[in-house]
């Protein structure tokens, strides 16, 4: 018996569970289904975005919604139209082979005809944004006060968004003897007076802490003078090629400014802000979802609701006012049982928030240096032979080989390999090697009084070829580092771990036994290869916060085990596809023949990097980003 049957989920929804591929109740789906398929009950769940919920109460609606009568029986209300959709479509795919169950999403910006059209034709099940329902409701067009049940998702999103009254309203007109079931990430005075008022002696459940940001998100934060808050967004991007991430502004303005500024330097980018109209909007997230946008530059307001999986890192631009609102924005990161990262620009004045969202998030943040020019150029680099490595070789490209042998015969391997890479390197190198360090001064002292001196000569900096690919994280590779070499807790630093490769360090006196054991080692089959980086990583960190907050949560690392969500790192999608510049309604044309394939026009229109200046040079368009840095 599966974990989903011993939850006493019925045959049709078990099926359709396995088409999904889900293999294990996430702990809300644990906690929340027997109990919901039990008894008629209230509940208030605590439970972070993307910790699939949507299921832990969708799974149990399905089973007791009457799908022989055609009568509204369920209302579902969550915050936007985006979650809205989502949860509509996930609802769908449940009740795939639950026959005669219909779901109807209704939501603002859309026709109302339309939608009520559709719940006359019969559905036990509606899903709303507050703002539309209460609208349907006083027009006549909808009849709740025949449910069952009603869903609250994320309560305290709804209530930051204003919706206090139309869910008050709503409420009131559905019946006293249905049952609640409130889902919230957090439970602000807003969201217990709801529960109090409409609720009758609810059961609770809280999944990991109560008011705490998500296991799986890491925190992080860089500080810099104000004047390089933009050249450091740039920084931590070169630096994490694979990144696909929401950078958050405060403004719409400075969205805006950020969104241009980026796609102006070559990264694929948008902006996602209230003064685009509702299609625009679409556009951009449409965008987003394909990953044909790396950096989707928001306003707070304008990403609510954002739904997206698999988001690798949040960058605060800027911090937001309200110190509560970073967990809205962490918590876009880390979902699915992925691990996340949120990234907070700061400049010294700010830095006093860092410590007010640690007692809310109760997570510590690592303070770390912006990358340095050689540290960039390291990554892209081996990011761009790994890239090389992997990628699939097309035949069509056989009938030139002749010709392409006869210009490079002359050429080594070694010599052939150099001038590959520096086709789309050396304009990297060029531009790092003039510029600056832009990390201020360490806040480490600042924020800890403890007077440490820092300690940042004779560290080593390694480069090694393992990485999230091998499914390490940055705490299972330092502990596979420090069982491997037999060093102590504070021995190994500044893990840093990109897919195919990582970079950690030691102290000085410990590199030839790294050099010496590592390299001798095998790894599932494959020789572990570690070298010296030219980079010392800014030896160890000043404030000595090795992500000291993150429990293992879900699937942390190598043993990619733990309940929950499928923990396989391996499996995070491969972005190096997603990127490619050549995407939009081009990318099936074909490379123009009079231009060959070393051709420097690369097929680089439509999308969002239309603006992108031309690449100089490139063997392809859709190299892994070793992005023209703009020489300002
Ligand atoms: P939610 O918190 O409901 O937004 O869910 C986040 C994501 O996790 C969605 O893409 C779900 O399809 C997915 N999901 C939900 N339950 C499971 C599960 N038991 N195993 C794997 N994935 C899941």
């Amino acid at each position: 018996m599966n974990k989903f049957e011993q939850l006493g989920l019925s045959e049709s929804l078990l099926r359709a569970i396995l088409d999904l591929g889900f293999e294990n109740p996430t702990e809300v789906q644990e906690k929340a289904i027997p109990l919901l398929l039990a008894q008629d009950t209230d509940m208030v769940a605590l439970a972070q975005t993307g910790t699939g919920k949507t299921a832990a109460f969708g799974f149990p609606l399905i089973q007791k919604i009457d799908a022989d009568n055609r009568n509204t029986q369920a209302l579902i209300l969550s915050p936007t139209r985006e979650l809205c959709l989502q949860i509509t479509n996930e609802i769908k795919n449940y009740s795939k082979y639950e026959k005669g169950i219909n779901v109807v999403a209704i939501y603002g910006g859309a026709s109302i005809t339309e939608q009520a059209r559709e719940i006359k034709r019969g559905a036990q099940i509606i899903v709303a944004t507050p703002g539309r329902m209460q609208d349907m409701i006083n027009r006549g067009l909808v009849n709740i006060s025949q449910i069952n049940y009603c869903i609250l998702d994320e309560a305290d999103e709804m209530l930051n968004m204003g919706f206090y009254e139309d869910i008050v309203n709503i409420l009131s007109t559905s019946p006293d003897e249905k049952s609640t079931w409130l889902f919230s990430a957090t439970m602000p005075q807003e969201v217990a007076r709801i529960a109090k008022q409409f609720m009758s002696e609810p059961l609770e459940i809280t999944v990991g802490t109560k008011n705490s940001g998500s296991a799986t998100v890491s925190h992080e934060f860089y500080l810099v003078n104000a004047r390089d808050r933009y050249e450091a967004l740039k920084r931590l991007a070169d630096a994490n090629p694979d990144i696909f991430s929401v950078v958050f502004c405060r403004t719409k303005r400075d969205t805006q400014a950020v969104a241009e500024k980026l796609i102006e330097d070559g990264y694929s980018a948008a902006a996602l802000h209230g003064d685009l109209s509702q299609a625009q909007r679409d556009g951009v997230m449409k965008s987003f979802r394909g990953r044909q946008i790396q950096m989707l530059v928001a306003t707070d307001v304008a990403a609510r609701g954002i739904d997206v999986d698999n988001i690798t890192h949040v960058v605060n631009y800027q911090l937001p006012d309200e110190v509560e609102t970073y967990n809205h924005r962490s918590g876009r990161t880390g979902r699915a049982g992925k691990l996340g990262t949120s990234i907070v620009i700061v400049t010294k004045s700010e830095l006093r928030k860092i410590s007010a969202i640690e007692r809310i998030i109760k997570q510590k943040f690592e303070e770390k240096s912006i990358p340095s020019g050689i540290e960039i150029c390291e990554i892209q680099l081996l990011h761009l032979a790994n890239k090389i490595k992997d990628t699939e070789v097309d035949h069509e490209i056989d009938n030139y080989l002749p010709a392409i042998n006869n210009v490079l015969e002359d050429l080594s391997k070694e010599e052939l390999i150099k001038k590959m890479v520096s086709v789309e390197f050396n304009r990297f190198i060029n531009y790092y090697k003039k510029n600056r360090d832009i990390s201020a001064q360490s806040a480490g002292e600042r924020r800890e009084s403890d007077g440490a001196p820092r300690d940042n000569s004779g560290a080593v900096r390694y480069f090694v070829n393992i990485g999230s690919r091998d499914n390490f994280d940055w705490m299972s590779l330092k502990d596979f580092l420090k069982e491997t070499l037999d060093l102590g807790r504070d021995d190994v630093f500044k893990v840093d771990v990109k897919e195919g490769f990582s970079f950690f360090n030691t102290d000085a006196e410990h590199s030839a036994k790294v050099m010496d054991i590592l390299n001798g080692i095998e790894l599932e089959g494959r020789k572990i290869n570690v070298e010296i980086s030219k980079n010392d990583g800014g030896g160890r960190s000043s404030s000595r916060r090795d992500h000291n907050g993150r429990s293992g949560g879900f699937g942390g690392g190598r043993s990619g085990g733990g309940g929950g969500f499928r923990s396989d790192r391996s499996s995070a999608p491969k972005r190096e596809g997603g990127f490619r510049s050549d995407r939009g309604g081009s990318s099936d044309r074909p490379v123009r023949r009079s231009e060959g394939f070393s051709s420097d026009r690369p097929r680089r229109e439509g999308g969002f990097s239309e603006r992108a200046p031309r690449r100089s040079e490139g063997t392809r368009s859709e190299a892994p980003r070793a992005r023209r840095p703009r020489r300002d």
